[in-house]
């Protein structure tokens, strides 16, 4: 009888090494010493300075966006982005319960409510047709606005999320938000460098968002960015985070509650950097994952998560996908790996179960919480091949 444990662990070790390896890090292999140096040696290492409009430009240009707007990290981006798109106090926004916690977050600091959907397994993400069919049975339209039939609040948003960089089926998305009166703003805090049909993850909705946190696909140290390509909405970004300060040579004079959610100077100078080095990460990854999908071909019960067939993923989290034989080993397995160096961990905890959402409004979720059970994360950085 095989051991699965065991045979996890072969198969990482066959693509990683004998010395194991940590789930995510970053690499630093082209002009990052060079642009920091820049940074310290003009003394420009804060809210001024050219690293900022210069990543907000490669940025837009990468993405084919029209406006990036960089702030201090993703959760920041997704908060400034939901409230400029109008989610307003006590509305509901749609998001996946299987996302990180911040997704959620950025909707209760707006003072909305979140409204948990379901995940389908292939593509991981959202089940649109479930949602579809969801939305018609427990929605009215009223004045082209969205309102939840049992709360009778508005539904005002959803925000896609592109789990571990495969995208969602947008084209269904964007048909389904217009169908039904919702605002989309996508959550590509991890899909930086996905295309769904040729097109960059976070240019779709009104509103996408980044994350360039340490253990993303690129990083800025901490970091985030807001998308769009209506000049308004990137206008009225810029000024909510950067405390909505009334342009003047020397006066002190804001017109709204703001916020300092500015990205420095040296965090973008990083970035810069970064962003140089991506199509080399990108490609590191796709090669990893092809190295993971050799190994695990001859084990049972277990799968590598590949890339929907319309999209092309960044692959920025590879991950094992247990069957219903094999998911109660999965502590075990989490055991196992870990103890022999090589980092692995569940994926998040369902947030409709953790208890400051709890009484959040939610649809039937038995795939999501299935596949919470099943999902692990494997070793991911690009210098691994
Ligand atoms: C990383 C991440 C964010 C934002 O994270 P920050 O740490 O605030 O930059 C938001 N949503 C998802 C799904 C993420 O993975």
């Amino acid at each position: 009888m095989a051991d699965l444990p065991i045979d996890i662990v072969k198969a990482l070790r066959a693509v990683v090494g004998p010395r194991g390896a940590p789930l995510h890090e970053p690499t630093f292999s082209g002009n990052e010493w060079r642009y920091l140096k820049e940074c310290l040696d003009t003394t420009f290492v804060s809210s001024v300075g050219p690293f900022v409009d210069q990543f907000e430009q490669q940025l837009a240009n990468y993405l084919g966006a029209k406006h990036v707007v960089a702030v201090v990290n993703g959760t920041a981006a997704l908060h400034v982005a939901l409230k400029i798109a109008g989610v307003k106090q006590n509305e509901e926004v749609l998001i996946p319960t299987l996302t990180f916690v911040a997704t959620a977050n950025a909707v209760a600091y707006c003072g909305a409510v979140p409204h948990f959907i379901e995940s389908s397994q292939s593509p991981l993400g959202l089940d649109l047709n479930k949602l579809r069919r969801y939305l018609l049975e427990t929605t009215e339209q009223n004045a082209r606005v969205c309102i939840n039939s049992k709360t009778k609040r508005v539904i005002r948003a959803i925000v896609p999320m592109h789990t571990f960089g495969h995208p969602v089926d947008l084209q269904g998305l964007m048909e389904i938000a217009s169908d039904f009166n919702i605002l989309v703003v996508e959550d590509a805090a991890e899909s930086l460098g996905s295309t769904y049909k040729g097109k960059h993850t976070g240019t779709f909705g009104m509103m996408g968002t980044l994350s360039f946190n340490g253990n993303k696909t690129i990083t800025t140290g901490g970091g985030g960015a807001i998308i769009t390509n209506e000049a308004e909405l990137a206008k009225r970004a810029k000024h909510l985070t950067t405390t909505a300060k009334i342009a003047h040579q020397w006066e002190f004079k804001h017109d709204d509650i703001g916020f300092n959610y500015r990205m420095p100077n040296l965090n973008a100078a990083l970035g810069c950097a970064q962003l140089e080095e991506l199509p080399g990460i990108l490609q590191s990854k796709r090669r990893l994952f092809s190295k993971y999908s050799e190994a695990f071909s001859g084990i049972d019960g277990v799968t590598v998560v590949g890339e929907p067939l319309f999209a092309k993923s960044n692959f920025w989290l590879q991950t094992l996908l247990l069957n219903k034989t094999t998911e109660n080993q999965r502590e075990k397995i989490l055991q196992a790996t870990n103890s022999a160096g090589i980092m692995t961990r569940p994926i998040w905890f369902p947030l409709d179960k953790l208890k400051q959402f709890k009484g959040c409004p939610k649809m039937r979720l038995p795939v999501a919480h299935s596949l919470a059970r099943r999902l692990i994360n494997i070793p991911s950085s690009p210098n691994l091949v």
